[in-house]
Order: structure tokens, then sequence, then C-alpha cells
């Protein structure tokens, strides 16, 4: 028998659709889990089935009695109050966060509804609670009140009130989720006892081991539907929906690996840790850098720095020199403050005012879920330790501390240059120990307009050309992998070489910094170049590996398109672009490159954003040349929308041969010099300052910009050890 049927329910919250069409039955004795990211409706569901919430259309029939009675003009009428009720009777919860009162003893937290509701006697009700707390092995806090227990036991009431009044269907919202991983264990397993005795429960929870062993069936279910169902063994073992398999990979990489939280009291470098750890706990989202700046000006007025800051949040805190023998040296570092804040999709982290949390794995420092901000609070740190030292042997040293690094570049762009005394910046923004910026990309965006003319067409096949799921990247340094290939210029190809294509609309790209994943193409022609097409697609196909999709296919045709003329300006444009990594140093190092980010469509025109990287300025001006030839040839319209300066490399500098120099002494090795088509923030201090001499070195940190952010602890004492080395020899 059903306890449970969800019949095409649907919930809006203003405009947004929560739940979408969902419909499921739970039979009595049987456990259903609910997995999904955060987000996909499963606690709005639990609500609807405990009435907590109104549903919008379908029906919640529990135990055969249905919510709704009927639709009044498409609107629910929810059932009388005495079917109601004993849906309510029927339907118990256990909330994520235990919803006791705090003003009440265990025990009268259980009563309450007992008494209240169901109006047993004294001796019932007695006996009901004590029976309840003995299953819970609560007995001996019947009488203490919540802020006296553990979060274990405060769930443990939680859900010995819900089964005080015996439902016939208990909810349980994420019941573990607020509790701290030792106390976890105790919880689940008096929900697993629940199971034995055969119960009929939806729970929803992200404890996939604990999910598979105790679930009968496990739904999974994203942005408002249900993508998979299945036995536990089916969904968890072998997903076969791509949602399905990326949520349970990630999960299960992060909890199966055993990680302690980062106790840095037995870390080296202590010092340089210290202060990563109190920034970690400052919110530092790009454009959110006032707490960091303050935290940062109060730092130099505890220890009497000299301390200077803008109405940009940069901050600039100088230190004397530690001996008269070294006055006339002068060294500046800098870092930026702010953080990219990337997050897994299970996680509930809020990047405007919860702590990055700190863990260790291995050699690696890395956050729960998030990235970590190592690019670039270890910078941060250093400097800082740099700062508190009393011991290490400095020149006078000036630290900068930037801001919108990984947005604007604002707090870089704007920084008053002529409060920096020094002629020489060491950044320590590189994440590759053992290597030297020496070099970093100018990099010009644009956007480019071709006006649309439509005409009415008859006669012609029309045709939807689309590619999907290609690799992308970074527009800067994942350019020269041929493999990713750019689907915009892909689909143009093949098209180019055809005559008589009109296009109906085109699309793709996401941004102008990424390379393309995605691009759809509807165009018109002659049937008899199908043929052709699909044989370059086959060869693209056999080129770009098994993971994309390219597709041909026939739709209904469209009378409307824009005509010759214009479509093989958009043709011919887009194919005689240079695009990718395009010109190379000797050493191999990627020194040109550009990126056609997105075309989209507007009313009156189509529109590409296209971005061009350089380090090399007699190469940059020779391709903005020819650019600038194929824009006239095609009647393109274009308006330069940024630039953000680069350095080129400067093989005279002392500063260079120096650190090298050092480097070696230590570790035995030359620095490799780096040439980057990344975007540093050196290139706006060099562009402000006569004769600065600029690099960057750092810490090997991994997967910056992503949840899989870390930073190796030997890597940071050895550079830490190297920074120390820089400041006493420099
Ligand atoms: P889950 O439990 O899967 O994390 P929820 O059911 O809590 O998801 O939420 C689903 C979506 O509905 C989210 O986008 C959430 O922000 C939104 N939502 C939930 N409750 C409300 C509410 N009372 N008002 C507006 N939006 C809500
Ligand atoms: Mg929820």
């Amino acid at each position: 028998m059903n306890i449970v049927e969800v019949k095409n329910i649907k919930k809006k919250f203003g405009e947004t659709e929560v739940i979408d069409d969902i419909s499921f039955n739970v039979k009595e004795g049987e456990t259903l889990v609910i997995l999904g990211p955060s987000g996909s409706g499963k606690s709005t569901i639990l609500r609807c089935i405990n009435n907590l919430e109104k549903i919008d259309c379908g029906n919640i029939i529990i135990n055969n009695n249905a919510m709704i009675k009927e639709y009044k003009k498409n609107n629910p009428i929810y059932n009388d109050k005495k079917i109601l009720k004993e849906i309510n009777l029927d339907t118990g919860m256990v909330f994520q966060d235990f919803n006791l009162f705090p003003h009440l003893t265990v025990k009268e937290n259980i009563s309450e509804a007992l008494k209240y509701v169901l109006k047993k006697s004294k001796k019932e009700i007695e006996d009901i609670v004590d029976n309840v707390l003995k299953k819970m092995d609560l007995s001996t806090k019947a009488n203490s009140y919540p802020c006296d227990l553990s979060g274990g036991q405060k769930q443990r009431v939680g859900i010995a009130r819900c089964l005080a009044l015996d439902p016939k269907l208990i909810c349980m919202d994420e019941p573990t989720s607020s509790l701290d991983s030792e106390l976890v264990g105790e919880v689940l397993n008096v929900i697993k006892n629940l199971t034995k005795e055969k119960k009929t429960m939806i729970i929803v929870t992200h404890e996939i081991k604990f999910a598979e062993e105790i679930a009968d069936r496990i739904i999974f279910m994203a942005d408002g539907k249900i993508v998979e169902e299945g036995s536990s063994s089916e969904v968890i073992k072998n997903p076969k929906q791509l949602r399905t398999k990326q949520f349970l990979k990630r999960y299960i990489d992060i909890k199966e690996k055993s990680m302690e939280k980062l106790d840095i009291k037995n870390e080296e470098p202590y010092d340089v840790l210290k202060y990563f750890k109190e920034i970690s706990d400052i919110p530092r989202k790009s454009g959110n850098e006032k707490e960091i700046r303050n935290y940062l000006v109060n730092f130099a007025l505890e220890r009497n720095l000299e301390v200077l800051t803008d109405k940009y949040y940069n901050v600039i805190i100088r230190k004397e020199a530690s001996s008269k023998t070294r006055e006339n040296d002068y060294l500046a570092f800098q870092a930026h403050t702010d953080m990219i804040c990337e997050k897994e999709e299970w996680s509930n982290h809020n990047f405007e005012k919860d702590p990055i949390e700190l863990i260790k794995d291995g050699d690696f420092i890395k956050a729960n879920g998030t990235t970590l901000g190592a690019d670039n609070g270890i910078g941060v740190a250093f400097m800082l330790a740099l700062l508190n030292s009393k011991k290490i042997n400095i020149p006078n040293l000036e630290c900068i501390f930037t801001v919108q690094e990984e947005t604007t570049m604002d707090g870089a762009r704007y920084i008053d240059t002529s409060l920096i005394k020094s002629k020489k910046i060491i950044s320590l923004d590189n994440s590759k120990e053992g290597k030297m910026v020496i070099s970093s990309a100018n990099c010009m965006e644009w956007f480019g307009k071709i006006e649309k003319e439509y005409i009415e067409l008859a006669g012609l096949n029309t045709y939807e050309l689309k590619y999907s799921n290609f690799p992308g990247g970074h527009s800067g340094g994942n350019i020269a992998d041929k493999k990713r290939g750019n689907p915009i210029k892909l689909g143009v190809q093949i098209l180019s070489k055809i005559d008589g294509i009109y296009i109906n609309n085109i699309s793709g790209g996401s941004a102008v910094n990424i390379i393309p994943r995605n691009f759809k193409i509807e165009f018109s022609c002659k049937n008899d170049n199908e043929e052709f097409i699909r044989s370059e697609i086959n060869k693209q196909l056999a080129f770009y590996g098994s993971n994309v999709e390219i597709k041909l296919e026939k739709i209904k045709n469209n009378m409307k398109v824009l005509n010759l003329d214009i479509s093989k300006k958009i043709l011919n444009f887009i194919n005689s672009y240079e695009n990718g990594a395009l010109k190379f140093d000797q050493k191999g190092n990627q020194i040109l490159s550009a990126n056609l980010g997105t075309i989209k469509e507007f009313d009156d025109f189509i529109q590409f954003e296209y971005s061009l990287r350089s380090n090399n300025t007699v190469l940059k001006n020779s391709y903005i040349k020819n650019l600038n030839q194929n824009i006239e040839d095609n009647d393109v319209s274009i308006i330069w929308s940024q630039e953000l300066y680069g350095f080129e490399p400067d093989y005279d500098s002392n500063l260079e041969k120096e650190i090298n120099q050092l480097y070696k002494e230590l570790f035995g090795k030359d620095m490799e010099l780096l040439i980057t088509q990344g975007v540093l923030e050196g290139g706006f201090f060099k562009n402000k300052i006569n004769d600065l001499e600029y690099i960057c070195i750092g810490a090997e940190i991994f997967d910056a910009h992503s949840p899989s952010e870390r930073v190796s602890i030997k890597s940071l004492q050895r550079t830490w050890k190297f920074i120390k080395e820089i400041c006493r020899k420099i």
C-alpha cells in the first residue's frame, strides 16, 4: 500500500519554478532517499508533503487522504480542515536545525504535541516519552534543556519528538548536516535502526554511503525535476545520467578521503600559516575588500608600521631596514587580497560571511568544498610574516596589497604609484615554484558588429548545425591546446566552403576570456550540400574526440533569412579572423594569441566578442593591421572595450639575475623564466613607474580558481626560505 503519492506537483516562488512536475510514491515500510545539489528543491518537497508549503499544481495523497480537494480555475482548493488534520497527524518532520523549543526541557519538547494536539493523558504521555527517550538513548537527558545537549543529542531529541506522535510517514531533511563530523555517526545509527523497524520514511541527505545502505529506493533530483530514480545500487553504483554521475563523483571524492582540519600549531612555516589562517577567516571576494583592508591597517598600526590606503582599499605597509648599513636598499613585495569564489555544488558556503575552512590533505592545504584563496592569500601571508618578524634581516620594505585582481584589476590600475619608493617589485602572485614570470600579456578586448538585413526566401532547405561539449578553457592559458578547438570557427570553416549559405541565426560561446564550448547556426542552402557538410563534420569529430558533439539536422524551413551579402560577410569575417595561439618565441613561449569568445544575435545586429593577448608590441601591431583589413573588407564596426596592460621581457634586468642567483645558491638550479599570456598586475605598475623592475614568484598552487585549489606545504616551506633569503641579500 502506498503511504505517500506525490502526483505531478509544481511549486513556484515568485517567478521561479522550484518544483517542476514531480511524481513519486512511497510504499508502507519503504525508505526513500532524495539526493541532489543544494537548491534543487528537496526541502521544498518535504515541506509540501508536511503541508508547511502550498503546492500550485498536482496533488499529494497521504494514507489515502488527498491534500487537494479540487481545482477551481486552475487554482488548487485544499481539503477540509478535518482531513488536513489527519494528514498532519500522519506526517512527521525532522529538521536540519532541530527546531527544538529552547525554553522547554527535552521531556517537555516531546510532550508538547502529545498534550495539546493529541490530548493524551498524563500517564500515556509519561509512557510514550520514556519509550522514545529509551529508544534514542536519551533517558538520562529527560530534564535537560537543549542548550546543554550536543548537536547529536539535540537531533536525537528531534527524532524522538517525531516518533512520539507515531506518524505513518517520517520525513527528515538533512538530519546530520548541522552536526560536527564526529557527531554524525550517532544520528545515522538511530535512523538506521528505524529503517530496520520498517518505518515509512523520506530522507534527504548528503551522506552518500549512508543513503546507499538504508535506501530501498533513491531519487536524484536537480533543478526541481527528477533526473534519475532507482534502487540504491542502480543510482549510486551505476548512475545513468551525466548529472547524477557528476554529483556523485564530486561527493564521493571529497568525503571518502580522510581529511583533517588544518591545525597550524604543528605546521611549518608557522609564521606564514598563522597569517594565512587569519586572513582566511575574512571573506575576500573581489570587490569586497574593505574588511581585509581594515585588518591590514590594524595589523600595521599594532606594530607601529607606516601604512597608506586609498578609496579602492589598496594598502601599502612600510617597514624600515633592519640595520643602518641597509638604509639605502629598497625592495617591494606585492600580492592581491581578493580571491575567486567558487564552490562545489553541495557546499553551503556563503562567501559574503563564512570563513574559508582550511583542511590538511597529505602535503596539501585545501578548503572544504570551496576555492582556498591561496591565490593570492599566500602572498599576503608571506608579506605579513615579513612585516611581523623582528629577526629577518630586511632592506627598507614596502608591502603592496592590491584589490580586484581577479576581476577588473582596478587596484593595480588606480593605485597611486608615487607612494612607492622602490624600483624593484617582486610580485608573489605566481603559482609555480621555481619559476619566475618575466612577462605578462597585454590583453585587448573588443566587440564587433555586423548589421542585419533580412530577405524572404523559399525553395531551399534549412539546417541546424550544432556544436556542443567542447572542452573550452582559459583564453590565455589553454589556447595553445589545439585539441580544444573553437566550435564557432569550426562551424564557420565548413560553411565558408559552400556558396549560397543564408544564415537564419547564429550564436555561441559564453565570455570573451573563455574558449567557446558550443556553437549553433541555423542556415538555408541547397540540399545537395548536405553530404559535403556531413563528411566535413566527420573529419572534425575524428580529430576532436568522442566527448564533443557535432550534429547537423534538417529543420523546418525558415523563410526569413539574412541576405546573401550579410551572410557571406559574417562567415568570411569569422573565417579570416586569426584565432588561437598564433606566435611563439624561440623558447616556445606563446606570445600572441586571440580568442573569438562569443557570437550573439541582437534585434538589428550580430555581435562578436574577441580578445587579443600579446607579449610583444611589434607582433601586436602587425596583428591589428591585419585585423583592420578584415574589418574593412567585411563592413564590421568595432569598439575596443578594454585594455589590460602587460609587460615585455627585460632580459637585462638585474633583479631577475640576482633573484635567479639566490635561487641557485639555495636550491642548486636555475629558475625557469616564464612568459605568460595571462594578465598580471605588473603591467599596470610598469606602465606607471619608470625604470621599474618587476618579476613574479610564488609557491606551488594547484587548480587555482576551482574548489580543488590546494597549496603544497613543502613548497611553502621552501618558498618562505627563499623569500627570507631575498630580503637578506638584495
Ligand atoms: P534544497 O533543499 O534542494 O537545497 P530548496 O527546496 O530549499 O532546495 O530550495 C529550492 C529553491 O527554492 C532554491 O532556489 C531556493 O532559493 C528557493 N526557495 C526555497 N524556499 C523559498 C522561499 N520561501 N521563498 C523563495 N524562494 C525559496
Ligand atoms: Mg534543503
